[in-house]
């Protein structure tokens, strides 16, 4: 199976090599072996010999040549051909001609010698066992070499990674209680086929777990065969995929043939889109994926789930997958796996902290609620990234200060201190934003300000208003949507008040709010023009909000009024209140030029408002790009 590993570097002889050499031996197999073995015997006979034959009619065929003349006897056997030869007589003889004609000899076209049948299959086959275990062994070899580290039980089968107990558990897991609860039963089955089979209960054969990256999906199939304590067989569906044709299929049968051997265990199949694409894809055909997916199919539906092996795969992008995996009997089982909430991020950031020295008196929680949005891997980011931080600061343990950083070098970027604002802009950036924060205040279906910043930020951002939700929130209502949009509007409307012109700072915001409104009107149905209506659909259900539609050039021409109505009735919003709230204007953003920083209270404290809000979720946050 041809196997081109690169993980590790190791230096190797190019695979070509080994192709050449296979090619040189077929070479020679079928060039001087095969001919030999096939070669027809031939016995000399005298001219005597040869004329007593003719005349006992014992001759069918002769070929007369130069000076030999080939004979193929009446009782010419295809299997054990013989054909006889005699030299001429340097006298021609002339009789010889009326001779053959007498007794009916074919003579004048050539005899072409004809080998055996059976020595031509035999040979056939030689060839093709020689090249096939030569080239067997060679990959053998190969492998060997560059599989050095995965250990494989069974047959060697290159990419399959065969771990005998991944160490993982569900205590690896945080949060994800619904789907740890989905898998709880499949971890039962491994542990007592019987009881699931006496009764006559079929358990799926395969779970496919959904959502967005970073979110664990890898980790719970891992965590499923350690608290199965069965073998863990996984493969990513782009190493099924190869230049050969068939290589994939045969590397899911393998895949199987392991699996069962090894019964009970856990199959995974991780980033299964790569392989599970929908077929009717015109676009894109590609012969390799289509078989090795119907390959796919047609293992599951033949193993024997009884036998005990769950197969488990993960996708970001379940959209895009064949009908046919998804049907009973296949992958009819889906776990969501989605971004954790608050108490879900509260729960793996203590489980990444358990390998990190911290002081004391830690904060895990407030950490989990200023990074709504965030997936596990983030999480272990933020850690590992505050870790990284205390020891740049020469310190033996993580402080609540170097979590906090982190968290905002994750959101937002590190400080840029090369950086330098002129006097001019740094305080463009402040009245800035003091106009979303101020807004934001000003609007009721708003969330609170939790800091305000014109500090730069490696991300491009010149300052950013961070502001984070009383609770979480599922739902957005019509007015909400609006308000965010003022709040969006609300940093070039500030500039344009103050300054009486406007700056490029505003494109991140200008973008968000375009988006939203747009979203407004073409997926939430929240506009006047179309009402209740879809007009585009997400074309990815975890990885990005892109959307896609179906609709005349006119119809988008209406789109972009309505979204146009609705940006515009917010920014008129937007001035308003910053018009009529001057004197707050000019207050606060001289305070944040002195300062650079607000946090959400100081903020509350200058307005002379009472902070009611402290559970805090959902943050959204408006960055100002120099672009
Ligand atoms: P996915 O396969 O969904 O893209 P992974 O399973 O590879 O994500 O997760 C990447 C890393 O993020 C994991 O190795 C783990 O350290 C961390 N992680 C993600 N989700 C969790 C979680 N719920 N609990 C603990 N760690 C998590
Ligand atoms: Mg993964
Ligand atoms: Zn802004």
């Amino acid at each position: 199976m041809p196997n081109e590993n690169k993980k590790n570097g190791k230096k190797k002889i190019p695979v070509f090599t080994y192709y050449l050499i296979i090619l040189v031996v077929v070479f020679l197999i079928s060039m001087v072996l095969v001919p030999m073995m096939n070669r027809p015997v031939i016995k000399e006979i005298s001219y005597s010999e040869f004329i007593e034959m003719v005349e006992t009619d014992k001759i069918s065929k002769v070929e007369i040549t130069n000076n030999v003349i080939t004979i193929e006897p009446k009782d010419f056997d295809k299997e054990k051909p013989v054909y006889y030869e005699t030299g001429m007589l340097v006298i021609y003889d002339e009789e010889v001609v009326p001779l053959l004609k007498a007794h009916g000899v074919d003579f004048g076209s050539p005899i072409q010698e004809e080998g055996s049948m059976l020595t031509s299959i035999i040979s056939f086959v030689l060839t093709l066992g020689v090249s096939w275990l030569l080239f067997f062994l060679i990959m053998r070899v190969v492998s060997k070499k560059m599989n050095g580290g995965v250990m494989s039980f069974g047959k060697s089968t290159g990419k399959i990674y065969a771990e005998k107990s991944t160490g993982k558990t569900f205590e690896d897991v945080a949060g994800q209680e619904e789907a740890k609860t989905a898998l709880v039963e499949i971890i039962d089955f491994l542990n007592n086929p019987k009881k699931y089979t006496e009764i006559g209960a079929k358990l799926p054969k395969g779970a496919l777990l959904v959502g967005p990256p970073g979110t664990g999906k890898t980790l719970l199939a891992k965590a499923v065969a350690g608290e199965a304590k069965v073998p863990f067989f996984s493969l990513s569906g782009s190493e099924f995929v190869e230049m050969f044709v068939g290589v994939g299929a045969s590397r899911v049968r393998d895949l199987f043939k392991q699996a069962v051997d090894n019964a009970p265990c856990i199959v995974f199949i991780d980033e299964i889109d790569a392989i599970g694409k929908s077929r009717d894809n015109v676009m894109g055909g590609n012969d390799e994926r289509e078989q090795t997916l119907n390959q796919l199919l047609a293992e599951m539906d033949g193993f024997d789930s009884s036998k005990g092996v769950v197969i488990l795969a993960a996708t970001n992008r379940p959209e895009v997958l064949d009908k046919a995996l998804l049907r009973p009997g296949r992958f009819d089982r889906r776990i969501i796996v989605d971004l954790p909430d608050l108490e879900g991020r509260k729960a793996i950031l203590k489980v990444h902290a358990r390998h990190v020295i911290m002081e004391g008196d830690i904060d895990l929680d407030a950490i989990a609620l200023s990074t709504p949005g965030a997936s596990g891997a983030d999480l272990e980011n933020i850690i590992n990234e505050a870790a990284l931080r205390a020891v740049r600061a020469k310190k033996t343990k993580v402080s609540q200060k170097e979590l906090a950083d982190a968290v905002e070098v994750v959101i937002a970027g590190e400080e840029k201190k090369s950086t330098v604002l002129s006097e001019k802009e740094k305080r463009v950036v402040a009245y800035h934003e003091i106009g979303h924060a101020l807004v934001s205040a000003l609007l009721t279906h708003t969330e609170p300000v939790q800091k305000i910043t014109i500090i730069p930020r490696t991300s491009g951002a010149l300052g950013y208003t961070m502001q984070v939700a009383k609770e979480e929130k599922h739902l957005m209502s019509k007015q909400e949507a609006l308000d965010d949009i003022t709040v969006l509007a609300g940093g070039r409307a500030s500039e344009e008040i103050q300054f009486g012109e406007i700056t490029t700072g505003a494109s991140n915001d200008i973008m968000k709010a375009t988006r939203l409104a747009r979203a407004m009107v073409t997926t939430y149905g929240m506009s006047e023009e179309f009402g209740f209506m879809c007009l585009e659909q997400r074309t990815s259900m975890f990885l990005n909000d892109n959307t896609s539609g179906d609709y005349s050039d006119d119809t988008a021409a209406k789109i972009d009024g309505a979204v146009k109505k609705i940006i515009d009735q917010c920014y008129e919003k937007a001035k308003n209140l910053l018009t009529e709230n001057k004197d707050k204007l000019d207050m606060l953003s001289d305070i944040l030029y002195e300062k650079e920083n607000i946090t959400g209270k100081e903020f509350l404290d200058l307005l002379g408002i009472e902070p009611e809000k402290t559970e805090t979720e959902a943050e959204t946050k408006h960055e100002d790009e120099n672009e």
